[in-house]
């Protein structure tokens, strides 16, 4: 009997932060692995080679943008072509930016709901005829806290969360009697250039230290006072792909030292 080929898992957005722990995690179970997002060619080569070589999967970049379309069912299709499918695709790709509601610039939200929401939806739509026909699928969206719960200043950032939490529900419902499952993640804060930029931003404004606008960023949400990590992301990936979460489906797992709780 010849050994199942390993499965194949696309993550969005995985040249950095939290979609790149996202893609170790994956890639130390043995799947392999496809990477997505922007950066500088050089440094994305490194962390594709890398992979390869730590863990002895194989890996491909694709550098879609996740609000085009086209590119990314071409992201999908490329990828089959290449690794033989997409069992598993991690709609992981955002940004953020803050402002208050009534001055928030019209671009920003354009940009936001298209990276956070829309973006997940064209991966969505993209990756499942092919899961579909090979009877197999694992979707995981990378909500946040923000799409259970609102704070001030990150108007799209919510609303796209919130949506993408209501796409998983749909999602997962249209496609539970076909061995497919969606689910989303909601992190509480990860220590990130995402969230980095935010302490940054904070630390000028507040004329205060870095090192204390992290320090009150954090204790003002997150009741255990931790950052969480790539790595923990990454292994509650691990575990929605396991064979034990198969009846986990269309709902939010969060990972936000008790954020939420509140
Ligand atoms: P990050 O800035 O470190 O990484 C973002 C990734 O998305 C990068 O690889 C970037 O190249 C990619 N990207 C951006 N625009 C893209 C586009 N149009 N097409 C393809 N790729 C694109 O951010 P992060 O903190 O790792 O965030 C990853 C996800 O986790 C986001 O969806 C974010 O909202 C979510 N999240 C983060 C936190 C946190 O505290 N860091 C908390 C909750 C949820």
């Amino acid at each position: 009997m010849t050994a199942l080929p390993p499965k194949v898992a696309l993550i969005t957005g995985s040249t950095s932060g939290i979609g790149l722990g996202i893609a170790h995690a994956l890639a130390t179970e043995g799947y392999n692995i496809v990477l997505n997002g922007f950066g500088d060619p050089a440094e994305i080569e490194k962390t594709r080679s890398d992979i390869e070589t730590r863990f002895g999967v194989k890996s491909i970049f694709i550098g879609a943008d996740v609000t085009d379309y086209e590119s990314v069912a071409k992201m999908i299709a490329d990828a089959e072509n290449k690794m033989g499918s997409v069992d598993i695709i991690v709609n992981n790709a955002g940004v953020q930016f803050v402002s208050p509601v009534d001055e928030f610039p019209l671009d920003q939200w354009l940009k936001i709901i298209n990276i956070n929401l829309t973006g997940v939806f064209y991966g969505i739509r993209a990756a499942l005829p092919g899961m579909k026909k090979r009877g197999y699928g694992r979707i995981i969206n990378i909500a946040s806290a923000h799409g259970l719960v609102a704070s001030t200043g990150k108007a799209a950032y919510v609303a796209a969360k919130h949506g993408v939490v209501g796409l998983t529900k749909v999602t997962a419902l249209e496609n539970a009697r076909a061995n497919i499952t969606c689910n989303a993640i909601c992190p509480g804060w990860v220590l990130t250039p995402l969230v980095q930029k935010q302490i940054d931003d904070r630390a000028a404004q507040q004329g205060v230290s870095v090192q204390e606008a992290s320090d009150t960023l954090l204790l003002e949400k997150q009741p255990n006072a931790r950052f969480a990590t790539p790595e923990e992301i990454g292994a509650m990936v691990c575990y929605l792909c396991s064979d034990g979460a198969r009846n986990v489906t269309g709902t939010t797992l969060s990972i936000d030292g008790g954020w939420t709780a509140q």
